[in-house]
């Protein structure tokens, strides 16, 4: 069975065959609470100047995103380290 060259998706470090890889799949997806109903009224000018700031493809990413790929065993700790996830001592 021949083997698929793989490449990581944060370090950009080819992944050799005998290493260990780590498929991901990641979604981002934004909320919001609104605290003081309030401000929605006298704060429309506000979010419609934000949102002219914008472009469409970052206003859709800020809803929802998502992303997949494989990375290599270092990467992976800087992503649990990222995540707050403390390596597991056996
Ligand atoms: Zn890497």
């Amino acid at each position: 069975m021949p083997t698929r060259e793989r490449t990581c998706a944060h370090c950009e470090r080819r992944i050799a065959p005998h290493e260990t890889w780590y498929r991901f799949a990641l979604a981002l997806q934004g909320e919001a609470e609104v605290l003081d109903p309030g401000a929605i009224d006298t704060g429309v000018e506000a979010v419609l100047a934000q949102l002219d700031a914008f472009d469409a493809a970052e206003l859709e990413a800020q809803v929802y995103e998502e992303c997949s790929g494989v990375l290599c065993g270092a990467c992976r700790g800087v992503l649990r380290a990222f995540l707050g996830r403390r390596p597991r001592v056996q």
